[in-house]
């Protein structure tokens, strides 16, 4: 054995199993890369589908290789990610998460080494996506400690927690169609939550609906956990944590992940000498770099960037709505169509007008891009980008956040409907366009957020993109925090949620 494998030997070795969705797995593999650069070992448990799809679209094998302790595994196939949207589909997922997840747990917490034959020590502990209470249930038989991994945002987070009390209080189902009555039971966002800002799971007039239920029930399973690690900042949410903290005192904030990772790379690459590229893509679809080089030949501060994240779906209609607003504000703009973006609800509206009116294509082609998927942390960071109309994922959020990217935001589901309300009503870093997509209110939004308020908003988000920063350097909120974790996983010893 030579050196570098007794090392690894002695190093803790954590499984980290995210929940099989791009944004979960980019932030999870974020975290992965951040604990490899301290030497712990890492089992990343990936989905089947997602892991080919890494495999085939992301650099993750090859930026792995440095890491002689990194591991990716997954779990056997049969497990349907696409339908997550459709009712009964975030159950659906559950269920055979659970019935595939549970027995390939138990062997692989069986073996005296959690590894695909390359030499690892046992393992010492999960890191589990917050929504897979399954890992604590196989974890607690085999007494490995549990942290837990939430990637939305912390006030989506409270706002699921809370969910108890807005029941227990009435609030919860709504009664009547007012979505603009406030919500009065979510500590720390009184006199701003409307209905209309909470989860979109909420929305229901049953409370036994299954996908309601289901991420409910995985929500308050939290306590049980060891820790909570979350993807945000002191600075940035400072309020709503100390409110997380009186349930899950164990808290570790170590975010925005990718631009602490950036940074650690960057110093670990001075300090070894070595000349290691900081291209990172945990893409599950091919990235077209076209945009790079159409974004390089636009004027400063000109361009509308709009993504509408790996899960949302929308009708032929509504591009339409979009695609016309747009284009009337006259703004140029770059444009994520993802291939499975459009999916028409029934055949009525499959057969309907599919043809793109002359008036678009030609608007598009003077002053717009689009490309099926882009390289979303590099196009935030381009001079010539000046706002993101966005789907209020919380990773396209914090991405935006730290490069001062003020949002327009369309929320579609989940997390989404708070976050953008935090963006437009707390952080005044953008505005929320909750709810519609009518043609002539996207358009004078997109004005409000490229001219008319343009520069202060851009004031704002710069001031926040500077405490995003701040938090990530050495003695900020974050680098401590991620510190502390490095050292709770290396003696095994966490305080407890
Ligand atoms: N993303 C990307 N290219 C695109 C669109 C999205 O790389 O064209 C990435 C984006 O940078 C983010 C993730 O996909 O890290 C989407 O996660 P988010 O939490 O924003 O939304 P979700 O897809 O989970 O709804």
């Amino acid at each position: 054995m030579d050196q570098v494998q007794q090392q690894q030997q002695l190093s803790p070795h954590v499984l980290i199993f995210p929940f099989p969705a791009q944004g979960h797995v980019n932030s999870m593999l974020k975290l992965s890369e951040l604990l490899c650069l301290a030497g712990i070992n890492i089992t990343f448990l990936a989905s089947y589908n997602i892991h080919n799809r890494l495999l085939r679209h992301s650099n993750v094998i090859s930026r792995f290789s440095k890491y002689p302790g990194f591991n990716l595994e997954h779990l056997p196939d049969g497990i349907n990610e696409n339908n997550i949207h459709t009712p009964g589909g975030v159950m659906e997922l559950y269920t055979a998460l659970r019935s595939i997840g549970r027995p390939f747990l138990t062997e692989l917490l069986s073996k005296d080494s959690g590894d695909g034959g390359k030499n690892m020590p046992p393992l010492t502990c999960i890191i589990a996506d917050g929504i897979l209470s399954v890992a604590l249930d196989v974890a607690q038989e085999f007494g490995l400690p549990v942290l837990y991994f939430r990637t939305i945002s912390a006030l989506a987070f409270w706002a699921y927690f809370c969910i108890p009390q807005l029941i227990e209080a009435g609030e919860l189902p709504f009664s009547g169609n007012d979505m603009d009555l406030p919500i009065v039971n979510v500590k720390g966002m009184e006199g701003f939550l409307r209905r209309r800002d909470l989860p979109s799971f909420c929305r229901v007039d049953d409370l036994t609906n299954p996908d309601f239920n289901s991420l409910l029930n995985e929500t308050l399973q939290t306590p049980r956990a060891k820790g909570l690690i979350l993807n945000t900042f002191e600075d940035l949410e400072g309020p709503i944590l100390s409110h997380i903290r009186t349930h899950c005192p164990n808290l570790y904030t170590i975010g925005p992940l990718h631009a602490h990772l950036k940074t650690r790379l960057q110093v670990h690459t001075l300090n070894s000498n070595s000349d290691s590229s900081s291209y990172s893509s945990n893409s599950l679809w091919e990235e077209d770099r076209s945009c790079i080089n159409w974004l390089d030949k636009q004027p400063y501060k000109s361009v509308l960037y709009v993504s509408f994240g790996s899960i949302t779906i929308i009708t032929r209609e509504k591009l339409w709505e979009f695609w016309h607003g747009i284009v009337n504000s006259g703004v140029r703009f770059l444009w994520v169509i993802r291939p499975d973006l459009i999916r028409a609800w029934n055949d009525e509206l499959e057969s309907s007008n599919k043809s793109t009116p002359m008036q678009l294509e030609e608007a598009t082609k003077e002053r717009g891009h689009m490309v099926e998927w882009a390289p979303q942390e590099e196009v935030l960071a381009h001079p010539a980008v000046a706002g993101f109309l966005t789907h209020s994922g919380w990773n396209s959020t914090l991405e935006s956040i730290v490069e001062g990217v003020p949002m327009l935001c369309w929320p579609y589901f989940a997390d989404q409907q708070p976050n953008s309300r935090f963006v437009g009503e707390v952080w005044k870093i953008g505005l929320d366009m909750k709810d519609t997509c009518d043609r002539r209110i996207v358009e004078k939004m997109i004005r409000d957020l490229m001219v008319e308020r343009k520069d202060e908003l851009l004031h704002r988000a710069d001031h926040m993109a500077k405490l995003a920063r701040k938090s990530i350097e050495k003695g900020g909120s974050s680098f401590c925090n991620l510190e502390r974790l490095i050292d709770d996983i290396k003696s095994a010893y966490f305080n407890g949620c």
